[in-house]
């Protein structure tokens, strides 16, 4: 497909790549952020950005907590990247707002319209993003209001939001729809689970959601440091049979204590912490051929792989691809169905104050 002045367009944006030539979006340094939709792009009025946890943990350390100085690095990274990725962590987010263009040469079967409102389903980082103003800074939800414009790919996924949730609660469950997906694909009935991270928003998704696929055969445990609402709430709905307070960086700790209240390594370990250095926290507790699935950001892929060979563990490493068919549907139906589940994340997402 081409524009009308020559350039090459390409279904998953690389004609936006202005740095380094010829990458895509995603690893470029550099995108294009004009706000505007060319052909095969679709444009987007942006209310608001869900920061990826990882990222935003970490740009409040780095700003001492202060919603203006988070407000100062964010302008900085899109002037200079065009697109809210991290460079620290290397994450995005995601974003919500009304479709505002869609290009000229853009076919959607779904009856995609100017004015819908949508999710995008895809990252922050390899999203053009241009920001006119922040409007404020909502730390307790990880999320930011704003006045400005983003641009959806060919390629990219979105999500209609559905009429029976707040905009806040559904922006936080689609932005790690790709967890309770993918612990339900790979959770089986009996199995024993941990989650690490469980009273966090993916973590307490996927312990709702491996509860189900287990069965009552099966156990689900978590690890968070502390016990706190959330994770009242899941030993409460019977999601979990236990918690584990422990530190995930401390992977001696949690494999000794999941050894003791479980009896028995786990068939399958979720990570959904947001800090590092907690790959063996997952890998330790996990049975010979066991699958441990890093769903968390700040996980490294060299640590996860030469921590598994150095403590001579066999197990499946799986790497927490965003994207699951039907991910969209399954988180949102995972809080929709589950009343207590719904009630707690509309307390925590939608009546989150500007700080
Ligand atoms: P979240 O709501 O902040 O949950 C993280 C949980 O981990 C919190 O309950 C936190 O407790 C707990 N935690 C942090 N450090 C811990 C430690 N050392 N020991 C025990 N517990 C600890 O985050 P989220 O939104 O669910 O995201 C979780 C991870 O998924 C992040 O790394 C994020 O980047 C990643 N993510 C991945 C994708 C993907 O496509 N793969 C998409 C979105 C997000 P405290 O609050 O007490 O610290």
């Amino acid at each position: 497909m081409e524009e009308g002045h020559g350039v090459k367009l390409c279904p998953y944006g690389s004609h936006r790549v202005l740095e380094p030539l010829g990458a895509l979006p995603q690893n470029a340094w550099r995108v294009d952020n004009t706000p505007h939709a060319l052909a095969n792009e679709i444009l987007v009025d942006v209310e608001a950005l869900a920061i990826d946890s990882a990222s935003f943990r970490q740009m409040c350390e780095a700003c001492g907590g202060d919603p203006a100085a988070i407000a100062e690095t964010i302008l900085r990274t899109v002037r200079e990247r065009g697109k809210q990725h991290n460079p620290v962590t290397g994450s995005g987010g995601m974003l919500v707002g009304c479709v505002a263009e869609i290009g000229a040469q853009l076919r959607k079967d779904d009856g995609l319209r100017v004015g819908d409102r949508i999710a995008t389903l895809v990252s922050l980082s390899l999203t053009p993003l241009f920001i006119e103003r922040i409007l404020a800074v909502e730390c307790a939800a990880e999320r930011v209001r704003i006045q400005g414009q983003a641009v959806l790919f060919e390629s990219g996924l979105y999500a209609r939001l559905p009429e029976r949730l707040p905009l806040e609660v559904a922006l936080a469950v689609l932005d790690v729809a790709g967890a309770p997906a993918q612990t339900w694909r790979i959770c089986r009935a009996g199995d024993r689970v941990l989650v690490l991270g469980a009273g966090g928003k993916s973590g307490m998704l996927c312990a709702a959601r491996a509860r189900e696929a287990v069965g009552m055969q099966g156990s689900v445990f978590g690890v968070e440091r502390a016990a706190s609402e959330s994770t009242e709430l899941l030993l409460r709905e019977g999601y979990l049979d236990a918690l584990i307070e422990a530190d995930a960086r401390d992977a001696l700790a949690v494999a000794r204590a999941f050894a003791e209240i479980a009896g028995a390594p786990a068939d399958v370990v979720i990570n959904c912490v947001n800090t590092a250095g907690t790959e063996l926290a997952a890998i330790l507790p996990c049975r010979e051929r066991g699958t441990v699935y890093f769903f968390n950001m700040a996980t490294s892929f060299a640590a996860a792989a030469l921590g598994a060979e150095g403590v001579g563990k066999d197990v499946d490493l799986l790497i927490g691809n965003g994207y699951a068919v039907g991910h969209a549907q399954t988180a949102l139906e995972t809080v929709l169905e589950r009343p207590a589940l719904l009630a707690y994340f509309q307390r925590r997402f939608a009546a989150a104050q500007p700080v």
